[in-house]
């Protein structure tokens, strides 16, 4: 039986409809599972659900879109497609190819709890499944979310009411308006950097409704809580600033050590990301013949083997090495 994907240097191909997998190389049809810059390329056509082509068109020159609503077929040369929700970040999504030949799921980056500003992630069962693996070792188990989502608004809140103004830092993309959806939400006073806006006015059109926010000004920093892009925490505007209090927002905050790495007060674990136990579970769950792992550590592919799934890297140890040097 014929694979349905392959491997070309570090490039998923599907060879039946001449389809690429979230690749970084301009191809003539790439899938992008979510609008991340390590997910995009300016591919001839792009194939995306409604939601990722509008926020992929702020970063990408014109291109062409095959836009693709959840659950819906497309059918070529008798292969069916379909979208599924991923849960990462506004408009994620799983891809999920069908053939005579059996069927793959590829979940680009995923997280399987409820979010408030990404669609519910739905579970697809199918033959070969390719998951990412980046939070794939047992340290990284997230609290709830409810948890840190409280955590945030009591610092938030005791550092206004002694008059120290707070700089959040998150990802552009998703996390920044996850963050925004907390803050404004508990009705306090939040000015967001000029893309998490944009942003933000995109997945107001897609439904999401955010409390009152403003646009960041330099000069205007005290009384509020203001979220900036993640890059910004480095930044030497933001070490000029006389007394702030500094949140990052990351999976990688379960790292002691991290908060020094990023040069902030606090990290908190609030991620995009499956947790090591949602990876397991999910995987698990897709009941699939064969596991391929990417985006993560190797030893993730021994601690399925021991669940009794039959997991394996998706590069392999020698090609990686062939290609990283
Ligand atoms: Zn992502």
């Amino acid at each position: 039986m014929p694979e349905m994907f392959e491997l070309k240097k570090k490039s998923i191909h599907i060879p039946a409809v001449n389809l690429y997998l979230d690749d970084r190389r301009k191809r003539n049809f790439g899938f992008v599972s979510h609008a991340h810059s390590d997910h995009l390329a300016r591919h001839k056509t792009i194939l995306c659900t409604p939601a990722t082509a509008r926020l992929a068109e702020q970063r990408l020159k014109t291109t062409q879109y095959t836009e693709l609503e959840f659950e819906r077929f497309l059918e070529i040369n008798s292969i069916k497609i379909k979208l599924v929700p991923a849960g990462h970040v506004l408009g994620s999504a799983q891809i999920y190819i069908e053939s005579e030949n059996g069927s793959l799921l590829y979940t680009g980056d995923f997280r399987t709890k409820s979010s408030r500003t990404a669609e519910r992630f739905r579970l697809q069962k199918a033959d070969t499944v390719i998951m990412e693996t980046t939070f794939g070792l047992p340290r990284y188990r997230f609290p709830k979310r409810e948890e840190i989502e409280n955590r945030l608004l009591e610092t938030v809140k005791s550092k206004l009411e002694r008059g120290i103004p707070v700089l959040v830092f998150a990802y552009t993309l998703g996390k920044a308006q996850e963050a925004l959806h907390v803050i404004s939400g508990a009705g306090l006073p939040v000015a967001v950097e000029y893309n998490i806006m944009r942003y933000a006015k995109i997945y107001e059109k897609f439904g999401v409704q955010f409390g009152s926010f403003e646009k960041f000004k330099r000069s205007e920093y005290r009384d509020k809580v203001i979220i900036l892009p993640s890059q910004y925490a480095r930044q030497r505007y933001v070490a000029s600033l006389p007394r702030t209090f500094k949140i990052y927002l990351s999976g990688w905050g379960m790292d002691e050590s991290a908060k020094y790495r990023l040069g902030v007060d606090v990290v908190l674990p609030f991620s995009d990301h499956a947790d090591f136990d949602e990876l397991i579970e999910f995987a698990a769950g897709t009941e699939a013949k064969t596991i391929y792992c990417t985006h993560g550590f190797d030893d993730f592919v021994a601690v399925l083997r021991r669940e009794g799934i039959s997991a394996k890297p998706l590069v392999p140890k020698a090609q990686l090495e062939l290609f990283e040097v």
